[in-house]
């Protein structure tokens, strides 16, 4: 069957007026024949299973009995009518109900002749009935298409009442097999199909429909979602090697002097392996002369930073400048004290250049950075602005805790002709599946080691019954010279009552811990921004003894000071995030803590979150249990960015065909970079296709 013949409308398949059409669109977005072969069942019934009804067990879900309707009566109830039905067969007797179309049911139902009934079983005062079936005339069930496994479409409340029951999607879908005769186009190419020993697509989307049997059903399933993967994966890592082949990077083939120097002369502190790994493959890329675009993931505290400064000196003593990119002006004055302390010693010119550097120093910097006076630049978005002008940008860093979008990003390397290295560094751990998805375009370093030394932060949950004796702790670590983080939730939806949260704690913490002996700060989102970065100030000055604040403080600011981190609802914080607010706390040599408090009414889910929040610090392995109790959908907003679009393969559980996919992805790539050769003509076409109606960032950004 051509391709353009699945792009006919639905209209135009037998049994679907402008009606059915116009739901189908509104519901499942159905528009075409093709969006109706995509539609994949959510799961299966064995239909060559035959109920007798005194079989029925109360747990039994949906089953298929034969039999026939020997009464019909209209019940009137306060709510309102209901039709029931008598269904008999010879073991026994069960009810049939209906709310809905009850005129137009009751005028149809046959009495007495053998039906085949489908449907989920209730067990209610001491009988079995079951609402709304689906029915069939026992003479037309034999002569229908046989198959064993029933598939259970996606459905909606708006479908059903309209009508469109699983049975008629299961009618249309026929009916489009007849009219297409089955025949679909081949999407991968006979290579692939051999080494995997895949089905082929016409074989696949007909099991996945009308499965003959279970085993060619686990192969429908396996091909398509094999083909779905694979072509996100092709899309990434064609994007990947397009960037690489055509964005010609600056090639920094010296390891020159200041590098050296440094490594040899100025290290603070014995790199870890895990270091030591990254900035051999950030020397690597940097080394080539294609453009390097590298996410490097590390934990909290991991030590980010020095790897920074290599990488730019690098850059540096390749005669070219770096800048340094964070995502709020106190991530972005750590970032200039902290690499201005590591470049200590060093001949070379840094400036920090934020929201709040003054005219006139702001044009100092602008010159001397289009003079190439000035080596590195640190600071915020103010460093896409258009005045921003390099004399030779060779390295682009970007802190971005996912506060800069993709459009962002790219601003930085419309600046040169030639895009300068880009080197994005995360602190959210990303599980690898998510991250092959999510990144896939982008190569991958893992800090994946803690400095040694690192006293691991203690983390307890407390009920807030026990506030009492939270408090006497903090005043014990006040005592001893340490500082207090009290974090608060902060939910869209229910703002003013999380306000009304914050501002009592905030009170009843001043009513404990009172002037003058102790200093508060409060920190919050509805405070104007220069409220909030003067006591924040204060804080990280060591002015103050406790920090109250919303999750604003989440974006990493360093008090290595602060030992306890108090998260307060913790139920209500997902498990990245208290992770997050976690690596506020354990930056100093002392122990730290996490309390986690909470009421004493809690879901199970939120009762995981904590328990794993108490076993672990290890940001992967939350990550994936985040990844598992949360789906993909909502870790780091993938939720809009739509990698969910997924028709038939799951990223969490579909891990190992991903894994094959993006293998044979690459592979595919690399023999056959341009998809010219005439055994790949299959995937070059579903390729162009692909492109021209869903562009891959449509999954992703
Ligand atoms: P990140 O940015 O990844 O959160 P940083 O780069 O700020 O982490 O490093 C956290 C702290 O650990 C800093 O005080 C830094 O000096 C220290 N540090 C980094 N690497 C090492 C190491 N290999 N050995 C000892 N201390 C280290
Ligand atoms: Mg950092």
């Amino acid at each position: 069957m051509n391709a353009n013949f699945l792009q006919t409308p639905i209209t135009y398949l037998k049994g679907v007026g402008p009606n059915r059409a116009d739901t189908l669109q509104s519901e499942l977005g159905i528009a075409t024949y093709q969006d109706l072969i995509n539609l994949f069942p959510n799961r299966y019934i064995d239909k060559t299973q035959y109920y007798k009804i005194g079989q029925l067990e109360r747990h039994t879900a949906d089953v298929q009995i034969i039999g026939k309707i020997i009464h019909v009566k209209t019940v009137e109830q306060q709510k309102g009518k209901r039709l029931v039905a008598t269904f008999a067969d010879e073991t026994g007797e069960m009810q049939l109900v209906w709310f809905r179309g009850q005129k137009w049911i009751r005028e149809n139902l046959k009495l007495n002749t053998p039906y085949v009934i489908f449907g989920r079983c209730n067990w209610f005062s001491g009988a079995f009935s079951m609402p709304h079936p689906e029915m069939e005339l026992l003479s037309e069930h034999e002569q229908g298409l046989k198959i064993a496994m029933q598939p259970i479409y996606p459905s909606t409340e708006k479908l059903s009442n309209k009508g469109i029951t699983n049975r008629v999607i299961n009618k249309m879908m026929q009916q489009l097999f007849m009219e297409t005769k089955g025949e679909f186009l081949e999407t991968l190419s006979s290579e692939l199909l051999q080494e995997l020993k895949l089905i082929s697509r016409s074989n696949a989307l007909y099991n996945i429909h009308f499965p003959k049997n279970q085993n060619l059903l686990a192969r429908a399933q396996f091909r398509l979602k094999f083909e779905e993967l694979f072509y996100i994966q092709v899309q990434l890592i064609a994007k990947m090697m397009l960037r690489k082949q055509k964005n010609k990077g600056y090639t920094f083939d010296k390891v020159g002097q200041l590098f050296n120097d440094f490594y040899k002369e100025h290290l603070p502190f014995k790199l870890t392996d895990a270091q030591k790994r990254v900035v051999k493959e950030i020397r690597a890329d940097l080394g080539s002369n294609a453009q390097m675009n590298r996410l490097l993931q590390g934990d909290v505290g991991s030590g980010k930073t020095i790897v920074a400064v290599m990488s730019m000196l690098l850059a540096i003593d390749n005669g070219f400048q770096a800048c340094f990119m964070a995502p709020t002006e106190i991530l972005a004055n750590q970032h200039y004290s902290g690499v201005t302390e590591l470049l200590k010693g060093i001949d070379i010119n840094c400036a920090l250049l934020t929201g709040s550097v003054k005219k006139s120093a702001r044009k100092i910097i602008h010159e001397k950075l289009e003079s190439g006076a000035l080596h590195i630049l640190i600071g915020t978005h103010a460093l896409l602005e258009d005045k921003v002008q390099y004399k030779n940008l060779g390295l682009a860093i970007v802190d971005e805790q996912h506060k800069f979008g993709v459009a962002q990003r790219s601003k930085l390397w419309h600046k040169n002709a030639i895009p300068p290295h880009i080197l994005i560094m995360t602190a959210t751990p990303i599980p690898r599946t998510l991250a092959m998805s999510l990144y896939g375009d982008l190569d991958i370093s893992v800090i994946d080691e803690l400095p040694p030394g690192r006293k691991p932060v203690k983390t307890v949950h407390r009920f807030d019954s026990n506030r009492l004796k939270v408090f006497r702790f903090i005043r014990e670590e006040i005592k001893k010279g340490r500082q207090i983080y009290v974090v608060y939730p902060l939910i869209q939806e229910s703002e003013s009552l999380d306000y009304k949260d914050l501002m009592d704690g905030y009170e009843s913490i001043v009513r404990d811990f009172p002037l003058p002996e102790y200093q508060i700060s409060i920190v919050h989102g509805k405070m104007k921004p220069e409220d909030k970065e003067y006591e924040m100030e204060r804080f990280v000055k060591g002015e103050t003894n406790i920090m109250v604040a919303t999750t604003v403080i989440e974006v990493g600011v360093n008090v290595p000071n602060a030992s306890v981190m108090i998260i307060e609802s913790s139920e209500r914080f997902g498990l990245s995030q208290l992770h997050q607010l976690r690596g506020r706390v354990g930056r100093g040599a002392d122990q730290s803590y996490c309390i986690l408090m909470t009421g004493h009414k809690l879901s199970t889910e939120a009762k995981t979150r904590l328990q794993t929040m108490v076993r672990t610090n290890d940001g992967f392995e939350i990550a994936e249990v985040d990844l598992r109790l949360r789906g993909p959908g909502d870790l780091m907003g993938t939720q809009q960015s739509g990698i969910l679009n997924l028709k038939i393969a799951d990223i969490v559980k579909d891990n190992d065909i991903l894994k094959t996919a993006r293998y044979y992805a690459i592979q595919l790539l690399k023999n056959d970079p341009s998809l010219e050769k005439i055994e790949n003509l299959a995937i070059r076409h579903t390729y162009a296709q692909l492109i021209k109606h869903k562009n891959i960032w449509n999954y992703i950004s």
